[in-house]
């Protein structure tokens, strides 16, 4: 071999050393000679070619499945942060956010404030207009709430209607202010499926303390949104140490609830049914009463919402239609001839009971009441919970001589039509609905407009809560068949409506009334 192709022996080991060592860059020169060592190199640097091409494609593809192993991992982040229908944090990373800022307070920094939320009546809008709507309310719930707070405020969904905002470093005044606000920018109707729709929310605020742990603000906040739910739709509560008193009490009256129903200390008022047109009393309403030993007669808000929840209230409704029956037994001297029935208000959850009828029915047979005697009063919302379940129940009734009427009108999202297809008789149109008719001329014109269609779905038209002359005159006025309220009678004992229906036919000068007796006028709330 000459030098010249020791030479180019010596450049293809020493390449072939770069290559294997990883400089896959590495090329060796093709002399003049064409011989074959130039074969050979040129094949080397086809391989060196080839290899460079597969290694870097190889780095592409470890490079594109790390980025989408850490696209993953940021959306399962994401998903156990994130309300996946609204897009707002949920409760972990809620949690989160509060635990940071309780420690920030710890440090020395300003407290935080925590707000709840939970929506009014969510239930009845999933149950008539479906949960695709319900979702729709929900996100749109949660786009308000965002557009009421700063950037650096954590809103967030815990689940099923219940909201949070959490307002790092606030006062208790703009705490307060921001839950009002945020109350107020529900407030708005929404449109949903086409149908105008009110959500409304309990709210309960708890402003920070130092040395006071995420886990006791979450707690405290939520104490206070459940007082808020008892005193009723929309309603701001801040949290301070009595509520939770008032829980404590809670579970008191549960308990003693429940002896109340077997140690007979439950009652029932009467208030007089007016038929408008010949202000005449065509029955009576039944409202059931707690007489507590110590706290004296309560009355249905105090206890209906514990014994909902408890489950309780199934048997005060047992008990109910016992002592209606009894009732209406023991009247039947003063009745006979006479057109009165006695409502009864039901329960959602009684009027889903499988044995509803037969139970009814039975009572009915063993005090010898007719069933003409008895109507049941059941709201809008409750036969929306469980369509199918309670017009089962009501038709039932309907055919044993049973009346029915829809309860509170107005306060839901039925449709007249809807409750045409009910086996129902009449409609009491909520107080509510007529609070304003004597002030505001619209209002006037939007009850009329109710009446009408009422009228038009072949049905009976009640309206509650009556305290004025001239609220009983535009309605006697418009049509309503019958009418009920303070302006005619508080809810009374039995012997007092007995003695109010044994003076028949008592009538009332719908201008200028005339109370029944001193001892009914007198008959008014502790
Ligand atoms: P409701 O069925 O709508 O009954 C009408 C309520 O309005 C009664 O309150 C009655 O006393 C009150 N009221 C009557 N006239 C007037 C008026 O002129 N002005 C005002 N502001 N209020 C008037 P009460 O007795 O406190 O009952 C409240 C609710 O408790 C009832 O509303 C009903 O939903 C429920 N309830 C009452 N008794 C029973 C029962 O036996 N079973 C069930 N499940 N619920 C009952
Ligand atoms: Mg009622
Ligand atoms: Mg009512």
């Amino acid at each position: 071999m000459d030098d010249l192709q020791d030479q180019r022996m010596d450049a293809l080991v020493e390449g072939i050393v770069r290559l294997s060592s990883g400089d896959l860059s590495a090329r060796l020169d093709i002399s003049p000679a064409r011989d074959s060592i130039d074969a050979v190199i040129s094949g080397v640097n086809l391989l060196a070619e080839e290899l460079e091409v597969i290694y870097e494609e190889l780095e592409q593809r470890v490079q594109d499945r790390t980025a989408s192993l850490h696209a993953a991992q940021i959306e399962l982040e994401r998903m156990a942060m994130y309300d996946s229908l609204t897009g707002l944090p949920n409760r972990t990373l809620l949690r989160r956010r509060i635990d940071d800022e309780t420690l920030a307070a710890a440090r020395g920094e300003q407290s935080p404030a925590l707000i709840l939320l939970d929506l009014d009546a969510f239930k009845a809008v999933n149950d008539s207009l479906g949960h695709s709507a319900g979702d729709d309310v929900l996100i749109e719930v949660g786009r308000r709430l965002n557009s009421t707070v700063r950037e650096s405020d954590v809103v967030a969904r815990l689940g099923g209607d219940e909201f949070a905002v959490l307002l790092p470093q606030t006062s208790d005044k703009v705490a307060s202010e921001i839950a009002d606000r945020a109350l107020a920018a529900l407030r708005p109707d929404m449109i949903i499926s086409g149908t105008s729709i009110r959500t409304l929310a309990s709210i309960g605020v708890r402003c920070g303390e130092v040395g006071q742990s995420g886990e006791d603000m979450m707690r405290d906040a939520d104490t206070a949104m459940y007082v808020a739910k008892n005193l009723g739709r929309g309603n701001v509560q801040v949290f301070h140490p009595a509520m939770l008193q008032a829980t404590h009490d809670r579970f008191t009256t549960l308990e003693e609830f429940r002896r109340a129903v077997a140690t007979g200390e439950l009652r029932v008022h009467y208030q007089p049914v007016i038929s408008l047109g010949t202000s005449t009393i065509v029955g009576a309403e039944a409202l059931v009463r707690w007489q507590h030993p110590d706290r004296g007669l309560l009355y249905p808000e105090a206890f209906i919402g514990i014994a909902e929840e408890s489950g309780l209230v199934l048997e005060i409704g047992e008990w109910m239609i016992n002592a209606v029956a009894s009732q209406l037994n023991s009247w039947q001297d003063i009745l006979t001839g006479r057109d009165f029935a006695v409502r009864v208000n039901l329960s959602a959850a009684e009027s889903r009971t499988p044995g509803l009828v037969g139970f009814i029915d039975r009572a009915l047979a063993k005090h010898s009441v007719p069933a003409e005697r008895l109507i049941v009063e059941i709201t809008e919302t409750s036969v929306m919970t469980d369509q199918v379940a309670s017009t089962e129940s009501l038709r039932g009734l309907r055919e044993l001589g049973v009346g029915v009427e829809i309860d509170d009108f107005g306060t839901g999202y039925s449709s007249i039509s809807y409750l045409r297809k009910l086996p129902a008789q009449a409609v009491k149109m909520d107080s509510s609905l007529i609070e304003d008719i004597a002030e505001d001329p619209r209002q006037l014109k939007f009850v009329a407009a109710i009446l009408q269609l009422i009228e038009a779905a072949g049905l009976l038209s009640v309206a509650e809560g009556i305290e004025t002359a001239d609220q009983a005159r535009l309605l006697t006025g418009m049509g309503c068949n019958y009418g009920q309220g303070y302006f005619f009678s508080r809810p009374m004992e039995a012997d007092m409506m007995a003695e109010l229906v044994r003076s028949w036919p008592l009538t009332w000068g719908i201008a200028s009334p005339r109370h029944v007796s001193p001892t009914v006028a007198t008959n008014h709330r502790a």
